[in-house]
């Protein structure tokens, strides 16, 4: 089949309520027509997750965001207009239209704009805002290939449209309009600094990037199988234990790892964020009794990143 076929059949399943896994520039989608409370509601059956987690709803343009949301305040507008498509979710008053599974029932939306071809073609062809969470179990880690969506939910859901990895590797950035001031509820693949430059102060959602290392409230795991621990000294790690070492650059460490994975050679937080996951699937497959995780320098994606596995060190 070719790809325009291939996209089409997935965007008539779309249509007929069923589920697509689509790729997007972040990580996987798992989607499903968003106004069509029935679909969405095999989405959180399908992954697990549980119905208080809101999902965000893929558009493929300005004027189909303009349906789902009562307004776009102007700092809103401003980051749109500099950042979609692409990683960035605002949350919004949201419109009568959205079904309320979309949005856990609370009165606003979370809404981006992808950029990925494929995503684009597939909300287009179906004519549908497409409501996507990650296409993984709840609380595991985020697909960044075809393959990753098929190991874990390859059974269940009715098609897999393959775009190849996914070229950012962290999910979005979401930012909330609904209050005073903006507030960043999850730091993602557009950073804060790059936020900040356009519309100067933003609150912070303490969980969400200050205290990466700090106990917070939570809602996602993003977690391997294998027991995961931050550390930034890698001193005094146990003898006699299968680890496995996550770390950002070549670690200066003396002790023998079972396996190492590391994020990028040349230290690049973008090469690490797209590396992110599928290195945490490696490590999670060498039936290690512990994965040991260096934190990145605490600055643009690496923040995205340091929240990610922050979380996932939480079981
Ligand atoms: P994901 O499962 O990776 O797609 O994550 C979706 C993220 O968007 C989660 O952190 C949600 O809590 C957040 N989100 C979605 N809708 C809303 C909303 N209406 N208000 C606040 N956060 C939202
Ligand atoms: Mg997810």
């Amino acid at each position: 089949m070719g790809l325009m076929s291939e996209i089409q059949k997935a965007a008539e399943i779309i249509q007929e309520g069923g589920l697509v896994a689509f790729p997007t520039e972040t990580v996987y989608g798992l989607g499903a027509d968003a106004l069509n409370p029935y679909a969405v509601a095999r989405i959180f059956e399908v992954k697990n997750r549980p119905q208080f987690d809101p999902l965000i709803v893929h558009v493929a343009d300005m004027r189909q965001a303009e349906i789902l949301a009562l307004k776009f305040p102007e700092k809103a507008l401003r980051l749109i207009e500099k950042f979609w498509p692409g990683p960035l979710t605002v949350v919004l008053q949201k419109a009568a239209i959205v079904p309320d599974i979309v949005t856990s029932s609370l009165p606003t939306v979370a809404i981006r704009v992808p950029n990925h071809p494929m995503a684009l073609e597939l909300i287009r062809e179906s004519g549908r805002p497409i409501a996507a969470p990650s296409a993984n179990p709840f609380g595991g880690v985020s697909p960044t290939t075809a393959e990753h969506v098929r190991q874990s939910l390859g059974g269940k859901i009715d098609m897999i449209l393959d775009g190849g990895p996914c070229l950012v590797g962290v999910e979005s950035t979401v930012i909330s309009f609904v209050g005073k001031e903006p507030v960043l509820l999850r730091p993602g693949g557009v950073s804060l600094e790059e936020i900040q430059a356009i519309i100067g102060k933003v609150e912070i959602h303490t969980s969400a990037v200050d205290k990466p290392l700090a106990p917070g409230q939570l809602d996602h795991h993003y977690a391997p199988r294998t027991p995961l621990i931050l550390d930034d000294s890698l001193e005094s790690l146990p003898e006699g234990k299968k680890i496995g070492l996550l770390a950002f650059q070549k670690p200066k460490t003396s002790y023998t790892f079972a396996a190492i994975e590391i994020l990028s050679e040349k230290g690049d937080l973008k090469e690490a964020a797209a590396n992110l996951f599928a290195a945490l699937r490696r490590l999670d497959e060498k039936n290690l009794d512990l994965i040991v995780a260096h934190p990145v320098p605490h600055a643009g994606l690496g923040r995205a990143i340091n929240d990610r596995l922050y979380k996932a060190s939480r079981k």
